[in-house]
């Protein structure tokens, strides 16, 4: 008899020993389980430009289609995406992995915000859609990485532009409590109200065949919320099919 032989309070010791082991299999469980799925979604996105890369290879190659201007555009195009593939992929599993280098100091939004403007604007072809800046006056100085806040810009108006043909992109800025918040808001496309909850999970693209013409790879806005939990913010959207969408984030106040 165990308890006749050892004291009861190393049977307690024993006991949180034995239940810490058992949260910590389960925690493993559930990132094996995120690690196949993300296997199963990888393989799945890999398919499709592989498949077109080969499929116009071998035509090429046994003579039944000459090479076109055209036909190696789309060649460079498919490549490109899994070129995106592979640097979103690293991204994501560094952030899920809890291995993304973070460095957390106090900086001021507005320059980059303004530098980023600036950048988008020039790869705008005649302008459009128009990309605007709307704060007032200083901004008060976020605690984050400034590296990371850069990211989250570009991707959230990276999207903000590929799915908007015309209109205008605006980015705010406003202080509520101990944080800051940046919206940024475009009259693209939009999103419909069932698709919505889905936005930030990777690979997720609403209607498959027409986002694919739209290059991108699904993990963008997955990606964006991880950066923006790491440097304790939150990220919300607000869209409506047809209209246009805001997504907003908030970082803490340094
Ligand atoms: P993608 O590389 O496909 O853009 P994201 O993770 O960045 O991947 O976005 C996921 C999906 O969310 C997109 O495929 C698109 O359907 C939708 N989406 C993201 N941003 C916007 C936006 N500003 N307007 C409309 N739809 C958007």
């Amino acid at each position: 008899n165990l308890q006749a032989r050892v004291p009861s309070s190393e049977i307690a010791e024993l006991q949180k020993l034995s239940n810490s082991f058992n949260r910590m299999a389960q925690s493993l469980e559930g990132v094996e389980q995120r690690r196949r799925e993300l296997i199963g979604d990888l393989t799945h996105e890999l398919r499709t430009p592989l498949t077109v890369v080969r499929g116009y290879l071998e035509e090429l190659a046994d003579g039944s289609i000459d090479g076109s201007p055209e036909l190696y555009l789309r060649l460079v195009k498919e490549t490109r995406r899994l070129e995106r593939l592979a640097n979103d992929l690293q991204e994501i599993s560094k952030a899920e992995a809890g291995y993304l280098p973070i460095q957390l100091k106090p900086f001021n939004l507005l320059p980059l915000l303004e530098s980023l403007v600036e950048r988008f604007k020039d790869q705008l072809l005649n302008d459009n859609p128009v990309l605007v800046l709307e704060t007032e006056g200083e901004l008060p100085r976020v605690i984050a990485d400034s590296d990371r806040t850069e990211q989250i810009l570009v991707n959230l108006i990276g999207n903000a532009i590929r799915y908007t043909e015309e209109g205008q992109i605006t980015l705010t800025t406003w202080q509520t409590g101990d944080r800051l918040w940046v919206a940024v808001t475009d009259t693209g496309i939009g999103i419909s109200e069932a698709d919505l909850p889905y936005v930030f999970e990777r690979f997720w693209r609403a209607d498959r065949s027409r986002s694919r013409i739209r290059s991108g790879t699904g993990l963008g806005l997955a990606i964006t919320r991880r950066l923006v939990e790491l440097q304790n913010g939150q990220i919300e959207v607000e869209s409506e099919l047809g209209k246009g969408s805001t997504f907003r984030f908030c970082l803490p106040l340094a």
